[in-house]
């Protein structure tokens, strides 16, 4: 068989069909020849036809500078200023970009700043994708200003759906479908992506959970079939907040989960037994121990497949099995990346003039994809790109997990020590585990109205633990 498979790009937003990896969610297996889609087929980003795709090593390359104009805004007045070579341009357009453009523009408001995002660039709160649903938001109720008026007031450049290609190093430039845009200081913001696992069987893909097109997709779906079942493979933090909002909007949920516990690598086991009987009494059927083996799809009937024989079925299938940095583009560049872009505490990459933040970056062998630790770090790059040596001090993660039935606060101790943990209180109230070495405090588990305790607890610093694990 001929396995000499091409690449074709979108000329408009740079989305890259692989004939190899074909397109199974639009219908396309893999192996299908671009020659072979259909005309009426269109850019699953950008909706534009196969005329507009080339093959990606017949790709023009050129630059888009000259014809770039940006909005500055000096003492309340706004002008249109030429594009020039000291930009900082950001790829990414989810809370780390924005969170840098906003940062420097409060910094300098002359320095032109270009933002590429593969979407509209809207900004929302990507935590709300999963407690949103019963509070009875749409996609679009979560937007809480569009890209297009958000860039309008920071004064800086928007590019929506497009896609950066390729980092030229040498040259200082981000290839996009576009053309080549120069940078002086360039950030990664491109976040992390669902792992996916091709499930055997003929259902599509199921539906995944990690930005605001996810959520809008799956809501279309839930809207087209009321009182559906749902099922989500996946007790982690996405997997459990999710249940437990779709079931208090009145879904039928089902929760699968190969491990015995919902968030058993975090949370002590008493506490996790805990929200196990709390998802239970609220109505949702939580599974544990259950591995999938294949889902079949009959119409919208969704059947899964458990190795123990059983099956589940079901209207629409999610998977919330974690999620993995993007780092491509980084990797592509010849960046040095471990689970996530590697970066120093000035939040650079291995290239002085690139930087990375958010979900894609590591630092110090961790990725840390809160909203917390981006905000810290877009203060450290922008005040880098304004001249100013603010370091990263990163702090260690607090997580407030979103499960109303069972009010949860976590400090995780490193790996290592996960399972060391001691039972400091426990009462109908809620209750308070500690993770302790040598009397430091390592990690704490507060449930119920304990977790106003977490105020009053302070853990050794990150990079004190690294050094004592
Ligand atoms: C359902 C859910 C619930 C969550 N709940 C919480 C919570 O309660 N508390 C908390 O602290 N955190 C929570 N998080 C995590 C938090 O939302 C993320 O850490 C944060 O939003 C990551 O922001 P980011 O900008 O780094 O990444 P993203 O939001 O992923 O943004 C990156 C953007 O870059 C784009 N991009 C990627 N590659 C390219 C390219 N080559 N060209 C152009 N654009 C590109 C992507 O498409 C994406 O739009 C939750 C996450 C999810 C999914």
């Amino acid at each position: 068989m001929d396995t000499d498979f091409q690449r074709f790009v979108c000329l408009v937003c740079g989305y890259i069909y692989d004939e190899s990896k074909g397109d199974p969610e639009h219908g396309l297996a893999p192996g299908t020849r671009f020659e072979d889609i259909p005309d009426d087929w269109y850019c699953p980003d950008c909706h534009v036809t196969k005329a507009d795709f080339v093959a990606v090593k017949d790709m023009p390359v050129r630059d888009v500078s000259t014809d770039m104009v940006v909005r500055v805004s000096t003492g309340g007045q706004s002008r249109d200023a030429s594009f020039q070579d000291n930009a900082v341009v950001i790829i990414g357009g989810g809370m780390a970009g924005w969170a840098v453009a906003e940062g420097v523009r409060s910094r300098d408001p002359e320095r032109p700043i270009v933002l590429l995002a593969n979407d509209s660039g809207d900004y929302y709160i990507k935590p709300q994708l999963s407690n949103g649903y019963a509070k009875g938001m749409d996609a679009a109720a979560m937007v809480r200003e569009s890209g297009a008026a958000r860039a309008e007031r920071l004064g800086i450049r928007l590019l929506t759906f497009i896609r950066a290609l390729e980092i030229d190093r040498n040259r200082r430039r981000v290839i996009t479908p576009r053309g080549g845009l120069p940078y002086e200081g360039l950030v990664l913001a491109t976040g992390a992506q669902p792992r996916r696992f091709a499930f055997p069987g003929s259902a599509p893909p199921p539906y995944v959970v990690n930005e605001l097109r996810d959520y809008r997709r799956l809501r279309q779906s839930i809207d087209a079939r009321p009182g559906a079942t749902v099922a989500i493979i996946g007790a982690g933090l996405v997997g459990c907040e999710l249940a437990e909002d779709l079931r208090t909007g009145g879904l039928s949920v089902v929760l699968l989960e190969q491990a015995r516990r919902p968030l058993e690598r975090l949370l002590p086991e008493p506490l996790a037994e805990e929200l196990a009987d709390r998802l239970r009494a609220g109505g949702i059927t939580f599974l544990p121990e259950s591995r999938i083996e294949g889902i079949d799809a009959d119409g919208s009937r969704h059947t899964l497949q458990l190795a123990d024989g059983s099956r589940i079925e079901a209207d629409i299938v999610i998977s919330a099995l974690g999620i993995q940095p993007r780092v491509e583009l980084a990797r592509a560049a010849g960046l040095a990346c471990g689970q996530g872009v590697s970066v120093n505490d000035q939040l650079r990459t291995r290239d002085p003039g690139i930087f990375a933040l958010g979900d894609c970056a590591e630092y110090g062998g961790q990725v840390t994809p809160f909203v917390f630790a981006l905000r810290a770090q877009a203060e450290v790059i922008s005040a880098q790109l304004c001249g100013e040596d603010l370091r990263y001090d990163p702090q260690p993660p607090v997580v407030v997990v979103k499960t109303p039935s069972l009010a949860l606060t976590v400090c995780p101790p490193p790996a290592e020590f996960a399972g060391s943990w001691q039972r400091i209180e426990a009462g109908p109230e809620g209750s308070h585990f500690e993770c302790r070495r040598h009397g430091e405090l390592l990690g704490y588990a507060l449930s119920g109205s304990m977790t106003a305790r977490a105020r009053s607890l302070e853990t050794v610093p990150l990079t004190v633990q690294q050094a004592v694990a």
